[in-house]
């Protein structure tokens, strides 16, 4: 092919221009900036990311929070990573041992992989069977899911839409993923230092799970909180302590974020801290019902009816009637 000398001068320029945020778009995730050198990747839905990312240039090294639950959306953030700041990802952190938070790692091999230490336990422990149990059901779920009709109310239709790309995210990766767990681990607190900024990792208990990890900017007042806080989205609340969860959430108000990027849902504020508040309330106070037999509260109620993954309200509230149940609690 013959090209024009000026058409080469422009494609040699074009060539060597930084790539800005935005200019890839990616399949499973969006690129939001949150400030200079923060940036967010937002989970698509019926993409494979499935959970919210972060990105932080630390000036002379890059990290990751949280990387996704595929390998491929793995590799989208990685070189999503590489675009904005220009190199690999140095660290990744897990903010927590679900699925959809660490099945990327295996992406990162040049990185060190960071957890709290309860929770690289906890990948050691559930990974393998998770991955068993998916490999097992995650075909036959997805056929559930492709066989609900089209829907003509927009959010049922959402959800559908989610809940597809979700088993097809499972089915589609489960016989590729390696369980790879972090090779640095902390208690407490620890601090990534850089040349042009410093991060804060601090592990605030049980909560999600028995240990959740946000990654907290102090300057920029940016808190990346993993799976502490949902937008719009109900959590799965049976891996951790409802109770100490509301507490912690009391302590991400106290520490007066910004910009809140919760594991699920869009980019927030303080102001998302409250509806979350209150849905766990709402379960809690569902289940205390059931477990005196009293079914009424097993419907979900609005506005929680009207958010993403409305299928968790049910086992939410059973699970914790359950548990209710085994401790003698609403007796
Ligand atoms: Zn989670």
């Amino acid at each position: 092919m013959k090209t024009s000398k000026p058409l080469l001068i422009l494609l040699l320029i074009w060539s060597t221009m930084p790539f800005s945020y935005g200019q890839t778009n990616y399949r499973h995730l969006e690129i939001q900036k949150i400030a200079d050198g923060v940036y967010a990747a937002i989970h698509r839905n019926g993409g494979h990311g499935i959970c919210n990312a972060g990105i932080i240039d630390l000036g002379d090294a890059t990290v990751v929070f949280d990387c996704m639950m595929t390998p491929a959306a793995a590799l989208e953030l990685q070189q999503a990573a590489k675009e904005l700041t220009g190199r690999e990802a140095k660290y990744v952190v897990n903010s927590h041992y679900h699925n959809d938070h660490i099945r990327g790692n295996q992406v990162f091999s040049n990185a060190t992989i960071i957890s709290t230490s309860k929770t690289a336990e906890l990948i050691k422990l559930r990974g393998p069977e998770e991955l068993a149990s998916d490999k097992r059901d995650a075909g036959e779920r997805l056929q559930g899911w492709k066989s609900n009709p089209v829907s003509q109310d927009p959010h049922t239709e959402k959800e559908r839409i989610g809940m597809i790309g979700y088993y097809e995210a499972l089915s589609s990766s489960v016989k590729d993923i390696v369980i790879t767990t972090p090779k640095a681990t902390f208690k407490g607190s620890m601090s990534l230092h850089g040349t042009v900024r410093s991060v804060e990792l601090i592990d605030m208990g049980e909560g999600h799970t028995q240990s959740d990890a946000v990654l907290w900017l102090p300057n920029e007042k940016i808190l990346f909180a993993g799976d502490l806080l949902f937008v719009e989205t109900q959590p799965w609340m049976l891996d951790g302590d409802p109770e100490n969860w509301l507490r912690i959430l009391e302590r991400i108000s106290d520490m007066q974020p910004e910009t809140i990027i919760p594991g699920h849902g869009p980019v927030a504020s303080t102001a998302a801290i409250d509806p979350l508040r209150t849905y766990i309330r709402t379960v809690m106070d569902a289940a205390a019902q059931v477990a005196v037999g009293n079914n009424e509260k097993l419907k979900c109620p609005p506005p929680y009816d009207r958010w993403m993954l409305s299928v968790f309200y049910f086992p939410n509230v059973m699970g914790m009637a359950e548990r209710n149940g085994k401790s003698g609690k609403g007796k």
